[in-house]
């Protein structure tokens, strides 16, 4: 049975599940027998067959999941034996196969591919798989047989692997809520149920308030210096938009911030900025408003009965951070610097305005333009220059050398294998001596079907019970199109978000336990995306530019000046980019450690949590309450300040990396490797110590950031 965890990713949030199998059912009926979602399937390394499966398969799929999971679960229940780690514990870590691959294949699907009947399908299943998951962990019978077994454990002789599956599904049922008796148990599964719901109305209504809005420019000096590459998707835009001219830039990122860094006219930017600011809060029936009010009192109300002061105290407790104090106090401790460099920065924005001769007062929509101008005249630097030598497949083959250079792994092109949309690309991963280690589904570019954000997520999860199951792994991105004329060229940015989900793939793919609730990226929201970022300090390093970063006309490396003037330019703005995050990272803080359910007015709770901590006006957090998705579409309440926790461990280790001299030393990469393989069968301190043989050290992030 699956943790039945989420991994979100700028973004989006997705159900991470553990194993996977090609069970078949053991009672289907005949039209059941020709669902592709319960058959066996016979597809290359048992990838999941898309080309098969229909919109209409998923809910009968589904029903006959849950029967046979139900029926599982019944039968640990009722065994005549005395519990036993075998007979309950390991038991259930293998019930629920066939509902697992289904969530797999469905939430990918329809997070990257989704149109109107997976909408509906998404908002029946999931809370009732929110009931269905509650019924079980909140099951008295089921959890005494658990608790039996949890209480004499150390007298067990358990691998350090089996007890931590054995603590985790324990203070998995504890967690959620097995002690409750009579109404308050009652209580609680509707507060489940109910904000399943409205997480996927959050996200529905925030997908349709992206896709509704549209820029449409019909002066070709208001696109400023745009790239070629970039107008030529805006040209396709307005012709899918129906105009016989001009170019249209939407509310997805790949479309937004070229427009807010490139356009003179301050008009426009400040429209487009404030169609992004106000998604979900402009007062029509797509209101994120009343959602988020409701779902955090309905969190508070739920922390309280489950004994916590707090949603983060509930939600931090299973964290390295531990409790609310520690996070706040780690943002504490870094928010000072960030927001002094912010200042400084603003100063020169504004400075370059004026000097440009724009009278005006200097506003939110403004920052882009001139970071871009300061950057040009201070550093003669211009993003866009660099987008030719960041061909989309040339940095996927960056991340594919990146890994081979650090565990000699290879990557085969799979041109026969079902796909949910013919613009993904498959890999086999094969180790150094050939052997399979897993398979990899790459989606690249935007479209109205996929969801904003990267991510990534597994569809088939490792594990090595009765024999080893290879993973099956995703990442998703919301890059440009190719146009008629060029390729996908990336921003350096979506380059690094490239390398950024790798990270996360590898998490995956090199995962090596025996169970699949404990592989890969199951591991604490706080650590998850150590692994990942990681990645992103080798793609800027010049040695690692050099084996990829190609013209993608002349095969031309990206010249030594230019990288060196690129790594200076974007060391600018830092301050921008930590206060942006932090104030996110606050406001769901904020949001979350409510201690009573009294229903609070959105705008004015967060215009008071960013006036607490200074924000300027200049700078709105990177995501309001109303497009929130992490947290309320998604499994990162109080947990977005993860994102900043793991930049200490990434920092750290890459600094360890850079001290032998050696950015791919191989017995530091083995190390890495080991700790990576482990997945989530330590708890994340456990690993990093094992790892470098000491606590993480915060002093090479602020010295990265350049706070020191
Ligand atoms: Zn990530």
């Amino acid at each position: 049975m699956q943790k039945f965890s989420l991994l979100i990713c700028a973004g989006i949030f997705l159900f991470v599940s553990c194993k996977n199998d090609n069970t078949t059912t053991e009672n289907s009926t005949t039209d059941m027998s020709k669902n592709p979602l319960l058959t066996e399937w016979n597809t290359p390394f048992g990838v999941p067959p898309f080309d098969k499966i229909k919109n209409e398969d998923y809910i009968p799929a589904f029903n006959e999941a849950v029967k046979i999971h139900k029926k599982e679960i019944k039968d640990v229940i009722e065994n005549k034996e005395k519990p036993t780690f075998k007979n309950t514990i390991e038991a259930l870590e293998s019930s629920g196969e066939l509902l697992d691959r289904f969530t797999n294949v469905f939430f990918a699907v329809s997070a990257a591919n989704t149109n109107d009947t997976l909408k509906e399908v998404r908002k029946t299943i999931s809370p009732e798989l929110t009931a269905h998951y509650d019924e079980i962990r909140l099951n008295t019978n089921l959890f005494n047989r658990v608790k039996e077994i949890f209480d004499q454990k150390d007298a067990l002789s358990l691998t350090s692997e089996e007890m931590r599956l054995l603590t985790e599904t324990y203070k998995g049922y504890v967690r959620a809520g097995v002690n409750l008796e009579g109404k308050n148990k009652k209580r609680l599964k509707a507060i489940n149920k109910r904000i399943s719901e409205l997480s996927t109305k959050f996200g529905d209504n925030l997908l349709d308030e992206t896709n509704d809005f549209e820029l449409h420019v019909t002066d070709k000096k208001d696109l400023g210096n745009l790239s070629e590459s970039l107008v030529a998707g805006a040209v396709d835009e307005a012709e899918k938009r129906g105009h016989d001219s001009g170019w249209s830039f939407t509310l997805q990122r790949p479309s937004i911030n070229p427009f807010l860094q490139s356009s003179p006219n301050r008009d426009f930017r400040e429209k487009l900025f404030q169609g992004y600011a106000l998604r979900g809060d402009n007062d029509n029936d797509k209101d994120n408003k009343e959602i988020i009010q409701e779902m955090t009192s309905l969190r508070a109300e739920r922390a309280e009965l489950l004994g916590f002061k707090t949603h983060a105290d509930y939600v931090l407790s299973d964290n390295m951070a531990e409790n609310p104090e520690a996070v706040y106090a780690f943002m504490d401790k870094l928010w000072p610097s960030a927001l002094k460099m912010a200042k400084t920065e603003r100063k020169a924005l504004a400075d370059m305005m004026k000097k440009e001769g724009v009278k005006d007062e200097f506003r939110g929509s403004d920052w882009r333009y001139y970071v871009e101008k300061v950057r040009a005249e201070r550093y003669n630097f211009n993003e866009d220059e660099t987008r030719p030598y960041f061909e989309f497949n040339a940095v996927r083959e960056g991340v594919f050398t990146l890994a081979n250079k650090l565990f000699g792994l290879t990557f085969k092109h799979l041109n026969d294998v079902p796909k949910w949309h013919q613009d993904q690309q498959v890999f086999e991963v094969l180790e150094a001596d050939g052997k399979h280690l897993g398979v990899i589904y790459m989606d690249f570019f935007a479209r109205e079907s996929k969801r904003g954000g990267a991510w990534m997520n597994a569809l088939r999860s490792q594990s090595n019970t009765d024999e080893f199951i290879t993973p099956i792994v995703t990442n998703n991105f919301n890059f440009p199109p190719p146009t008629k004329d060029t390729p996908s060229l990336l921003s350096f940015s979506e380059a690094q978000t490239l390398f950024h989900e790798f990270g996360h793939a590898l998490h995956g793919l090199l995962s090596n336990v025996k169970y699949g609730a404990l592989a890969g990226t199951n591991v604490p929201r706080d650590f998850v995306e150590f692994p990942s970022q990681v990645m992103e300090n080798w793609m800027s390093e010049p040695e690692v530019l050099a084996l990829y970063a190609k013209h993608y006309q002349t095969g031309e490396i990206i010249p030594e000046a230019m990288v060196k003037k690129m790594n200076e330019a974007n060391s600018f703005n830092e301050g921008f980019r930590t206060v942006e995050y932090m104030a996110a990272a606050y406001l769901d803080m904020n949001w979350h450690t409510l201690t009573d359910t009294t229903k609070q007015d959105v705008r004015t709770f967060e215009k008071q949590a960013m006036q607490k901590i200074g924000l300027i006006d200049e700078i709105l957090p990177r995501y309001r309450s109303n497009y929130y998705s992490h947290v309320f579409a998604g499994g990162y309440s109080s947990g977005y300040y993860s994102y900043l926790w793991s930049e200490v461990l990434d920092a750290d280790t890459f600094n360890e990396f850079k001290k032998t001299g050696n950015l791919f030393d191989s017995e530091l990469s083995q190390k890495y490797r080991k700790m990576l393989s482990s997945g989530g069968s330590k708890t994340g301190m456990e690993l990093y110590k094992e790892f470098l043989g000491r606590a993480p050290e915060i002093e090479p992030l602020l010295k990265k950031k350049g706070f020191i």
